[in-house]
């Protein structure tokens, strides 16, 4: 496995100004750092600019979302192509917000992950559990069905140039985070559910993270699980002093 995956989504926040000022601090502040992936999920407005911002710098760009469309008239989407213009190379596909606040369903967010491949993008692809389907004993049935309709017909090619974020929603901006030992249950479950379904040591290929109020007091504890190869991390993402000690666990 390779470096840790650190991303940070920070959902609809932050002015460009705002956006371009953190990420400046955020290039000089990490400039030495060379083991770590460190990605950024600023708001639709502010990719382009903070792009720019991140010209030569070893810190990649990610959207938070993006149109199941190619183009065409669909008002208010925002393609693949575009996103790839705009200087994104990775991008958020799944998220429980989208599932749940906007009914994205498996079916679209597997035509999603298939444009996003096919532009060139790379998906850091959600799935995670409700607190309902915890307590009813369905997370393993509710991640596999994630997985396997939310990768429906990819090759293993494709497979390869996913990063999995492991996000149960009753972890998500609520300050409860899963113990190292539940989110390690559940990445090694999905570990071993990728190399069985696409291939044995396929799954060592892919970064699989964790997602889920995720902060600089809990970052250490969650990395130092085998399965956990990296984190995406909402609220203390926004803030540079908490993003920076994430990042440096
Ligand atoms: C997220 O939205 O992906 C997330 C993990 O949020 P938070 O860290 O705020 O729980």
């Amino acid at each position: 496995m390779g470096v840790p995956f650190i991303a940070g989504n920070w959902k609809m926040n932050k002015t460009i100004r705002e956006a371009v000022d953190f990420t400046n601090q955020l290039r000089n502040l990490i400039a030495e750092l060379d083991d770590r992936e460190v990605v950024i999920a600023p708001p639709f407005t502010a990719l382009y600019p903070v792009a720019e911002a991140l010209k030569g710098s070893n810190i990649h760009l990610s959207a938070q979302n993006l149109s199941d469309k190619a183009e065409g008239a669909y008002t208010g989407e925002v393609s693949a192509r575009m996103l790839v213009d705009a200087g994104c190379r990775y991008v958020i596909i799944g998220h429980s917000e989208r599932r749940n606040l906007f009914g994205e369903k498996d079916a679209v967010i597997n035509a999603k992950i298939k444009i996003a491949l096919a532009s060139g993008l790379k998906p850091i692809f959600c799935v995670g559990e409700t607190l309902e389907e915890r307590e009813e004993d369905s997370t393993f049935s509710v991640i596999e069905r994630q997985i396997k309709e939310g990768l429906n017909n990819l090759n293993r090619d494709d497979i390869r140039r996913l990063v999995i974020a492991y996000e149960p929603v009753w972890a998500i901006g609520t300050g409860k985070t899963a113990t190292p030992e539940q989110a390690q249950e559940i990445h090694a479950f999905i570990r071993h559910l990728m190399d069985a379904t696409y291939g044995e040591h396929m799954a060592g290929d892919i970064p699989i993270i964790y997602g889920g109020s995720v902060n600089p007091k809990n970052i250490s504890v969650l990395m130092a699980e085998r399965d956990i190869n990296g984190v995406l991390v909402g609220g203390a993402s926004l803030d540079i002093d908490s993003f920076i000690q994430i990042i440096k666990f």
